[in-house]
């Protein structure tokens, strides 16, 4: 771990954002001890030479609180896209935490994405938050343990995600799944994006967003076939065959898993995309 200071914290996000409707995005590390074996961080466009070495933006508060009040617009602040907000060391540095209380006092939007339970610390925070607008996403790619045990080393498990969930929804913060990446021949099955779509709704989801497929790029591509060749023997080759140099990578079937997906989320009355913040409604409720 390294601790270093940072220029700016927020970065405006290219309108419309069609995945999480952000108009920021906060990032308050570089790095992360999550690890999964597909990360698109490890891309060389981003710079981050050595991704185990977690760099921590040791002025972010300052710098948070600084520009949300040379803000004009109001729009969702969203963290997570670069690391994993609560990825071990947050329980002790609380990075994300502190961040969480600014932008409450703020009144901002928040949109959090994670894979991790450790989340729940925060539920307080995230409570009144949610008055103006709270989400928080659990990425989850395969429903079962073992493999995201190999896919996502040192994430906690999609179980333990599930119930964490579960604790959000009963709090009354809106939560559900980023289904993605769905990996080609690991976790393109049918069955894989049916039990994510059913377990999430059991445990109080309220939308489960797909991408059936994953990107693939340089130092990203070379690390997860690294990974491929210790954890899957012989995908590796698969994947050469079907994909190329190719750096959108579908999953073969993605039309069937479309299909599934859709029918599934019908029967649970699940959406399909992530609540998005509504200045006005919440104003107007203020009102009242
Ligand atoms: S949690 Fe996200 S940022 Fe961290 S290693 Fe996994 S994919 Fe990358």
């Amino acid at each position: 771990m390294r601790e270093i200071r940072a220029k700016t914290l927020l970065s405006r996000v290219p309108q419309p954002d069609q995945w999480f409707g952000l108009m920021y995005n906060m990032n308050l590390y570089r790095g992360c001890q999550h690890q999964c074996i597909y990360c698109d961080s490890r891309s060389e466009c981003y710079r981050i030479d050595d991704f185990t070495d977690i760099q921590v933006k040791t002025n972010a508060i300052e710098l948070l609180r600084r520009e949300l009040a040379s803000k004009r617009v109001k729009g969702t602040v969203g963290t997570g896209s670069m690391h994993d907000p609560y990825m071990p060391l947050e329980e002790k540095v609380g990075l994300t935490g502190r961040a969480l209380a600014v932008l409450g006092e703020f009144r901002f939007p928040v949109h959090v994405l994670t894979k991790s339970d450790l989340v729940l610390r925060d539920l307080d925070a995230l409570t009144r938050l949610a008055r103006v607008h709270a989400t928080v996403s659990f990425t989850v790619t395969s429903a079962d343990d073992e493999t995201a045990a190999k896919t996502e080393p040192g994430a906690p498990p999609p179980s333990s995600r599930f119930r964490a969930m579960r604790q959000l929804a009963d709090a009354g913060v809106l939560t559900g799944v980023t289904m993605m990446p769905i990996l080609p021949f690991i976790g393109d099955s049918v069955e894989n994006v049916v039990d994510i779509v059913e377990r999430a709704s059991d445990a109080g989801a309220s939308y489960v967003v797909p991408w059936f497929g994953m990107s693939l790029r340089d130092r990203q591509r070379a690390y997860y076939y690294e990974k491929l060749d210790g954890s899957f023997p012989g995908l590796r080759e698969r994947y050469e065959r079907r994909f190329g140099d190719q750096y959108y990578c579908s999953a073969l079937n993605a039309r069937e898993l479309d299909r599934a997906f859709t029918d599934a989320c019908a029967k649970r009355g699940i959406a399909t995309s992530i609540p998005r913040y509504e200045p006005m409604r919440v104003e107007q409720s203020s009102l009242f």
